[in-house]
């Protein structure tokens, strides 16, 4: 269900005016939706009933302490990348139990900190890594919970920054390597295998590449068994698209029954990393025009959100559905360009879109809510925008508009020469 939807030329955050927010917190603001959030989440809950699993929520997608607290009480668990996402999850009251921690760069900080907090497993990228968790466990006198995170080289058929399991990718162990590396974690004393794991990429619109990936685990996973190696679960990774403009990505029901019936027979756990499909489209970004400009050819609505805001239109062809918030009947559309105040040519959040505005409207940006504020940047020392979670008709500031000052703070100029 849309939770951002139009009531009589006005559009609503579930119960509340957007237009309300926007005089109450001001612009730019990101919105999301309480029942936005705890839908998605639960269509993952409800798919994977009857069989034994773990949704771990991608923190990067969104880490707001509110939709952690909210995913945490719901029951989730948390696929973090530092040991900044996780002090969020811990925060919250979210299980390190049901914490995993992925990416290619883990410090021994981190790992550490990981460990102490006791997080459910590693997902290592490297064998590098593999030895300086084995290292880290040893001193502490404990044991790492470990899964080695394949790269299987299938295609994820999506932008190539957002494509990651393929063999020119950064990410994961090749197939053949990791056979060998599982082999050499299994002689760690302070390691303990649990898990396999492999995420091939984000936004991806159709079941097949993750299918494909999740057969060559499987058979991984089978080579493994003869030789002594039994992992508990297999980890999915996140993924899964949702439709921002007129993509057709498989519901979530759907994308799960898929997987869980190539699983059938096996005593797996099913661990899934998503972010995207449950934050994006339960969250916008609103906006106000600044003014409009003529040059020429070209029309531009210049808006008071920017790219330090919202990045994705610039670094990956994000095309994000742009609307007024208050329509009116009959009113003039012009083709125009969407565009912020940053001193970038980048700087736009959507071209050649068709618009009846004015100075002075407001703007709602869909789609936003993942991958925007944690994205978001102090470029052109822009204050980050106010987080705002809508629960029926009470609006709560999540996150307050950040100050000059708080931008400047921990700034030292040098000291003064005689
Ligand atoms: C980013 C990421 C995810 C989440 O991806 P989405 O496309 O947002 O679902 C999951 N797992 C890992 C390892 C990631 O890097």
């Amino acid at each position: 269900m849309n939770h951002f939807a139009s009531h009589k030329g006005e559009l609503y955050a579930e119960g509340v005016p957007l237009a309300d927010i926007a005089s109450r917190y001001g612009t730019p603001a990101y919105v999301y939706s309480k029942k936005a959030l705890s839908e998605h989440f639960l269509a993952y809950e409800q798919a994977l009933s009857g069989h034994s699993h773990l949704v771990c929520y991608a923190v990067k997608a969104n880490s707001n302490l509110a939709v952690l607290k909210l995913l945490a009480d719901l029951g989730a668990g948390f696929d973090i990348v530092s040991a900044g996402e996780l002090k969020r999850v811990l925060t919250v009251g979210g299980s390190a139990d049901k914490t995993v921690f992925s990416g290619v760069g883990k410090r021994a900080d981190e790992i550490e900190y990981a460990l102490k907090a006791g997080i459910h497993c590693f997902n290592v990228e490297s064998k590098g890594e593999l030895e300086q968790i084995q290292r880290i466990a040893r001193n502490l006198n404990t044991t790492a919970a470990i899964s080695l995170r394949i790269n299987p080289d299938v295609d994820a058929l999506t932008h190539p920054y957002i494509s990651t399991g393929l063999k020119e990718n950064k990410f994961g162990i090749d197939i053949d390597t990791a056979f060998t590396v599982y082999q050499q974690a299994a002689a760690l004393p302070n390691v303990k295998i649990i898990g396999i794991d492999c995420h091939i990429g984000s936004q991806l619109t159709e079941i097949e590449p993750f299918l494909d990936a999740l057969d060559r685990a499987l058979a991984l996973v089978g080579k493994l068994t003869e030789i002594g190696i039994n992992v508990e679960h297999l980890d999915l990774g996140g993924g899964l698209g949702v439709r921002y403009r007129d993509e057709t990505p498989p519901p979530i029901k759907d994308y799960i029954a898929a997987v869980l019936e190539k699983l059938q027979e096996r005593n797996l756990t099913l661990i899934v990393e998503p972010g995207r499909s449950i934050t994006a489209n339960a969250g916008i970004l609103l906006t106000r025009v600044e003014y409009i400009k003529n040059n020429g050819d070209k029309n531009f609505v210049v808006v008071d959100a920017a790219m330090n805001d919202m990045i994705r239109p610039t670094l990956y062809d994000a095309w994000l559905n742009i609307e007024p918030v208050h329509s009116e009947a009959n009113q003039l559309e012009e083709v125009c360009d969407i565009v912020g105040p940053v001193c970038e040519t980048g700087d736009f959040l959507g071209k050649d879109r068709r618009l009846a505005v004015k100075q002075g409207d407001l703007l709602c940006v869909h789609s936003a809510g993942a991958y925007g504020f944690t994205m978001s940047s102090n470029y052109n020392t822009r204050p980050r925008a106010a987080e705002i979670m809508v629960d029926e008709t009470t609006i709560h500031l999540v996150r307050e508009r950040e100050t000059i000052d708080s931008l400047m703070r921990g700034e030292h100029t040098l000291p003064e020469t005689p």
